[in-house]
């Protein structure tokens, strides 16, 4: 089926004792053994079925379904968060002395994730110099367990090449995990292009409401770990963490996700609340609508933004002008997201005279909000990087990103007309039209 009807079908029909057509809130801990050999069974993964809500819920699991079905994976995990995600998803494949390698331009809290915690506890992340595969593979080694890369950045709103970095990873003998939270699976399917696991923050675009924190992993199930059996024992060899058990053996394709729920999900306790996933399934029905909704006001806001004289620059994907305008082609459609970023003449003060002014759009530190928000990334969600790692990241200091939302495009772009008029008095002289120049400014 087409992504409209698995995002609001995928993973559930109606409840099979109740007949409830939507999916029921099952607020619950534990699951009862029919008996002791029932609960050995489940213990022993022999029999499917739930034992306790830090494994598994059934709200849980349709959300994990029809995400898995949007990305064309084998099977999901959804977790507490986007950050959740994203470290699990790597933890599940590193122990001290190996690494990842990584493209420099990422999320910032990912990029801290990376440098300060997983740098200390043994494992060290490469950045490779730029997006290109080749700066890529020239940091893979022995110890590699991983690339990684968003396939939208954020903030700098990069395109990675995603079907070059597969190959890279690949001829190396390692999985590529791409985090898509930017362009949501109504955009890019990351695994039609050789990713092999997908990370999303489904706090953002598929949530799409700003109410609710949540993140997933999708697994590929394509990636062969048992013609890598030494680099991935964990998946190949006896899992001490979890009596014993032989992931690829017991699980074949869905190894690594299943090892991601019974090793890591289960023994640091990231869990999703089955009221979230349930809000977050009200939340994917209307993601692929949203998103054509996105696309149109942004797209429409970027040729506002991209003419304006007092803005200095404008990138957003769709443009042809923009770097990334190939890629954006090929893994996009020719689609720029919801996502763009400007800076003002006159930059830093500009900037934040105009950030000021908006009225209608929101100043905060998220994005995929059904509101169009605005964030200033070197003031806020990138203020704890060093000037070195926010040019890594591509943020600059005037830079500010908006998410444009789904409200009616002309009401954003009157509140962004009168927050750059606002912000006219502080713009560098040779860009004040003549008429306020006249006027005494
Ligand atoms: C927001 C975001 C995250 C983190 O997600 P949370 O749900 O906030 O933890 C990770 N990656 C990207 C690209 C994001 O935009």
């Amino acid at each position: 089926m087409r992504d409209e009807t698995i995002s609001i079908h995928a993973g559930y029909d109606s409840d099979p004792t109740t007949k409830s057509v939507a999916v029921p809130i099952y607020q619950t801990v534990a699951y009862e053994f029919d008996s002791a050999d029932h609960g050995a069974a489940l213990f022993n993964l022999e029999t499917p079925g739930n034992i306790y809500s830090r494994l598994s819920n059934p709200t849980t699991a349709v959300l994990e379904e029809r995400l898995a079905a949007l990305e064309l994976g084998c099977g999901a995990l959804c977790v507490g968060s986007g950050m959740a995600a994203v470290h699990y998803a790597i933890a599940n494949l590193v122990e001290a002395g190996t690494n990842i390698v990584t493209l420099p331009q990422l999320y910032g809290a990912t990029v801290t994730l990376f440098e300060h915690v997983f740098r200390k506890q043994g494992v060290d992340v490469r950045f490779a110099a730029s997006d290109n595969a080749a700066d890529v593979e020239r940091l893979i080694d022995e110890n590699t367990r991983a690339v990684y890369c968003e396939s939208i950045g954020n903030p700098a709103g990069n395109i990675a090449d995603l079907e070059a970095l597969a190959e890279v990873a690949h001829r190396n003998g390692v999985p590529l995990i791409v985090d898509n939270t930017i362009a949501t699976p109504i955009l890019l399917k990351p695994i039609r292009y050789g990713a092999d696991i997908v990370v999303h923050s489904l706090t953002k675009f598929i949530g799409g409401h700003g109410t609710t924190m949540g993140g997933a992993i999708v697994d590929s199930g394509k990636f062969p770990w048992t013609e890598h059996r030494k680099r991935f024992a964990m998946l190949t060899a006896p899992e001490p963490a979890y009596h014993g058990v032989i992931y690829t053996e017991q699980y074949g394709d869905s190894a690594y996700i299943a090892r991601c729920r019974t090793v890591c999900q289960r023994n640091t306790g990231s869990v999703l609340s089955p009221l979230s996933a349930f809000l977050l399934l009200q939340g994917i029905e209307t993601l692929p609508l949203r998103m054509e909704r996105h696309v149109k006001n942004a797209t429409r806001v970027a040729g506002y933004l991209g003419t304006h004289p007092s803005v200095e620059w404008c990138q957003y994907l769709a443009d042809v002008n923009d770097p990334c305008h190939a890629l954006a082609k090929k893994y996009l459609g020719g689609r720029g997201g919801s996502f763009l970023t400007f800076g003002l003449k006159g930059g830093f003060e500009a900037g934040r005279k105009f950030y000021d002014a908006l009225k209608l759009i929101k100043r905060l530190v998220n994005i995929g909000d059904a509101k169009s928000v605005a964030c200033h990334p070197a003031s806020t969600t990138h203020r704890q990087l060093t000037p070195a790692e926010l040019e890594r990241a591509g943020v600059k200091p005037e830079m500010i990103r908006l998410s444009v939302g789904i409200e009616h495009m002309d009401d954003i772009i009157e509140d962004l007309s009168q927050a750059l008029e606002a912000a006219v008095p502080f713009l560098t002289e040779s860009v004040i039209p003549p008429r306020l120049v006249a006027a005494g400014f």
